[in-house]
């Protein structure tokens, strides 16, 4: 199936209001411009410079996703066209977001990233660090939370990985009482975006059942 059908296939299958983000990590230029010449306008990368690489080459009017890890000393590279982060997972790199989005006159919206596995290698802000950030929003002007995102544990067992995405999206609706602002929930990837939906994540990230495998990661 080609890629334009596979994702065609997946977005079909959702309700109107959820945003899809094609994550194009690690997969050529062509590859985007298929989605593009399609109508899609959402994608998605983990790494800086592939991520400003292939903004330089591609129609302006994409809204790029950063969904990695981000390292504070690389945020000046993205801070002047990034549509929204989904990795702001620590006081420090808020502060630098902040910090560029005023030298660049632009508020940047991000999405506080909450730990949600039991693995160490996802990163994330626990609960209460996530809550205490919200609470200090005024004193960076330059970012704005829009919602939060999370990624379940890497495991067969869908009642876990149910669980976990439950448990952001009840943080989730808790804060938004407090904080109408956040109206976005990033939650579930290729192999768990059924389950995401399920919770009433709102925007999903999906690589390699749109565009097949990757023959390398991270
Ligand atoms: C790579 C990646 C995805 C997409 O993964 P697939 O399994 O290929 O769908 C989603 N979110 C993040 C943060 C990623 O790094």
């Amino acid at each position: 199936m080609s890629i334009e059908k596979k994702y065609q296939k997946i977005k079909d299958s959702l309700p109107k209001d959820v945003t899809l983000v094609a994550v194009s990590k690690t997969k050529p230029i062509e590859d985007i411009e298929k989605l593009y010449a399609i109508g899609v306008r959402d994608f998605g990368e983990n790494k800086v410079q592939e991520l400003t690489e292939k903004a330089k080459q591609l129609p302006k009017d994409i809204r790029w996703h950063m969904i990695g890890h981000l390292q504070s000393n690389k945020v000046k590279y993205i801070a002047n066209f990034v549509h929204l982060i989904h990795s702001a997972d620590r006081q420090s790199l808020i502060k630098e977001i902040n910090k560029r989005g005023e030298q660049e006159k632009r508020i940047i919206e991000v999405l506080i990233q909450v730990k949600i596995a039991d693995e160490d290698s996802k990163f994330g802000m626990n609960f209460q660090k996530a809550e205490d950030w919200l609470r200090k929003l005024g004193n960076y002007p330059f970012v704005h939370p829009v919602g939060m995102m999370g990624m379940a544990t890497n495991t067969d067992d869908d009642e876990k990985i149910q669980n976990e995405f439950a448990e952001l999206r009840l943080f989730f609706e808790a804060q938004q009482k407090k904080y109408p602002q956040l109206k976005i929930l990033s939650m579930g990837m290729s192999s768990d975006y059924e389950i995401a939906l399920q919770e009433k994540a709102n925007m999903l990230r999906v690589g390699s059942k749109i565009f097949g495998e990757r023959n390398y990661d991270e």
